[in-house]
């Protein structure tokens, strides 16, 4: 089995299995006073500092949430609606055209609701990087306080955004009480990314991308910065995200986060597979097309489209041969619809519905690669001897 889909979701690290094991046995509450209670906090607090860490941002700016897609909601959610007095209201909310549907959908739904929010969502180049000039000229044309939200790195293509370029033209066109944040999840662990860093308010990052536990990630926030929690009631994370922590989750988190920090080669690794993985694709199929490949990228990710090869035959196919990869986002895999992403990019339609991703991660082998070669040319050998009878 070649499992090709980190972007989706990494397999467990042993190291966060190890950690959400040892959690699990201790049940304590982490907001008792007792000793369990302590022993419970104690777990939380070592995997802030590992998230911290890997993330370039001081512990007590982590809040711990059940995923990026409640990050990302947080982020904008919490901003806007923490920015409602009349003097410091959020009245101009600006979005890139390749963002998640979690910031997509969090955005839209703010600007239909808040009276006076008005969405603006920003265009990509054809190589996938958000049009700087574009993005100057929205933030110079009208007044008011803005929020602008800009992953770093996208999760179908790959392609990095230059963050601090962008994080430039939001302190110096929109003023200083303009707001940034980030979406990170798939930039962190996998290319030098750092809070401090980039300049934003606000980071989204998600534990299951990094090989730690589905339904754990964190948002992490400047200090002083607009905001209003999403749930309120307890006091849990500094009475920024109410409701009893998932230690064991949180735990597993901390420990994958903990792992990429100690890991000098991972990346470098990762980067040889999918480079290996793009020669003898190109081999195998001269006229592939491959997606951003103009603009930087993340290590560990390569969208393709084989003209005449729609995604849906082929994953059904690959998938048959014990090759596991992706049409895109795993949100939007399963839909007839081809990615917004590849649209935004003026990919053209029919290519857009044969677009395919591989992505790398910590425990991919050479072995992964010589499958998905393999699967490929014995799928394009199948389907031309179909075209010949
Ligand atoms: N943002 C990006 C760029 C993603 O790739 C994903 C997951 O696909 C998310 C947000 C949502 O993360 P989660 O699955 O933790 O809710």
């Amino acid at each position: 089995m070649a499992y090709l889909d980190h972007n989706a979701s990494s397999p467990l690290r042993d190291s966060a299995r190890q950690a959400m094991d040892a959690a699990l046995g201790a049940w304590g509450n982490a907001s008792s006073v007792h000793a369990a209670g302590r022993a419970a906090r104690a777990r939380i607090e070592t995997a802030r500092d590992q998230v911290a860490q890997l993330a370039g941002a001081p512990a007590g700016a982590v809040v711990f949430t059940s995923g990026a897609s409640e990050a990302n909601a947080l982020a904008l959610r919490g901003a806007v609606l923490g920015a409602a007095e009349a003097e410091d209201r959020i009245t101009r909310l600006f979005v890139s055209a390749i963002e998640h549907e979690s910031v997509r959908a969090n955005a839209a739904a703010l600007a239909e609701t808040v009276p006076g929010l008005k969405l603006n969502i920003i265009p990509v180049t054809s190589a996938g990087v958000v049009d700087l000039a574009a993005l100057r000229l929205a933030l110079m044309q009208g007044k008011g306080r803005t929020l602008v939200s800009v992953m770093a790195a996208n999760n179908e293509t790959g392609v990095v955004q230059d963050i601090a370029a962008i994080a430039r033209l939001v302190r110096t066109e929109a003023g200083e009480d303009a707001l940034l944040h980030v979406d990170a999840v798939q930039a962190v662990g996998r290319i030098p990314m750092s809070f401090a860093g980039a300049d934003a308010d606000y980071m989204s990052l998600s534990a299951h991308k990094l090989g730690g536990p589905q339904g754990a990630g964190a948002l992490i926030l400047k200090d002083g910065v607009a905001f209003v929690p999403l749930i309120a009631g307890g006091g849990q994370e500094m009475r920024r995200r109410a409701g009893t922590e998932n230690v064991a989750a949180i735990a597993g988190f901390g420990a994958a986060a903990g792992e990429i920090v100690e890991s000098a080669t991972e990346v470098m690794r990762v980067r040889n597979l999918r480079n290996r993985f793009e020669t003898e694709l190109r081999r195998l199929s001269p006229n592939v097309v491959i997606i951003g490949e103009s603009a930087t990228r993340l290590p560990n990710t390569s969208n393709f489209a084989i003209p005449d090869l729609p995604a849906e035959t082929a994953l059904i196919a690959l998938d048959l041969d014990g090759v596991q990869l992706s049409s895109g986002s795993a949100c939007s895999s399963g839909k007839v619809s081809p990615s917004h992403v590849l649209l935004a990019m003026g990919v053209d339609e029919m290519l857009a519905r044969c677009g395919l991703r591989v992505s790398f991660g910590w425990n991919s082998r050479e072995e992964d690669v010589d499958a998905a070669i393999a699967a490929l040319r014995a799928l394009i050998a199948r389907r031309s001897a179909l075209r010949a009878a």
